[in-house]
């Protein structure tokens, strides 16, 4: 079980952490300090320079080790496969 405290990626804004290198947390003063679960799953809940609630983007909440993030149904089937390949190589 990972503790929240051991991921390495934080936002200086929130107490939201993180991992994973493909992991857009929405950051900044006018962000809404959500996290995506890869940059196209950020360019979703954007719209005209705003934040959209992620649900209404059609993204739904993926669960990682110790956070949560918003993704697509269909970016999560695409990194099973990613983590498939890098398992068999
Ligand atoms: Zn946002
Ligand atoms: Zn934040």
């Amino acid at each position: 079980m990972t503790m929240k405290s051991e991921l390495p990626h934080s936002c200086g804004s929130c107490t939201n952490r993180w991992a994973g290198g493909n992991t857009a947390h929405c950051g900044g003063a006018h962000g809404c300090h959500i996290n995506f679960s890869s940059p196209t799953a950020f360019d979703r809940h954007r719209r005209e320079g705003r934040c959209l609630d992620p649900a209404a983007a059609g993204l739904v909440t993926l669960d990682r080790a110790g956070y949560a993030v918003w993704g697509s149904p269909a970016d999560e089937a695409a990194l099973d496969r990613l983590r498939a390949i890098r398992a068999a190589a």
